[in-house]
């Protein structure tokens, strides 16, 4: 049934239009992904927007507050390799 309306709806597609959308498409995630990588070799992947610290494991940058149940601050510079603050 499935492949029987897929049959039926092939003629409304336009190919090339889709062609050109899905190469668009390519390209944006290109972009983002080549941005993320070249981000996450300074900025820790467990480090939120507000600049928390969402590590499961201690790590010399957290930055605990009075406060228990917030996350600790990361007090990481983003200039340096962070991995090498996580405990082993
Ligand atoms: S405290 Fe450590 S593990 Fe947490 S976000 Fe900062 S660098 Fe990453």
């Amino acid at each position: 049934m499935a492949a029987e309306q897929a049959s039926n709806n092939d003629s409304n597609v336009d190919y090339e239009k889709a062609r050109a959308s899905l190469d668009r498409l390519y390209n944006i995630y290109k972009d983002i992904a080549s941005t993320a990588d070249e981000v996450m070799q300074t900025r820790c992947p467990y480090k939120n927007a507000a600049s928390r610290c969402t590590a499961k494991f201690g790590c010399r940058n957290q930055f605990f507050t009075t406060d228990p149940t917030s996350l600790p601050a990361c007090a990481g510079s983003d200039q340096i390799d962070y991995r090498e603050a996580w405990d082993q």
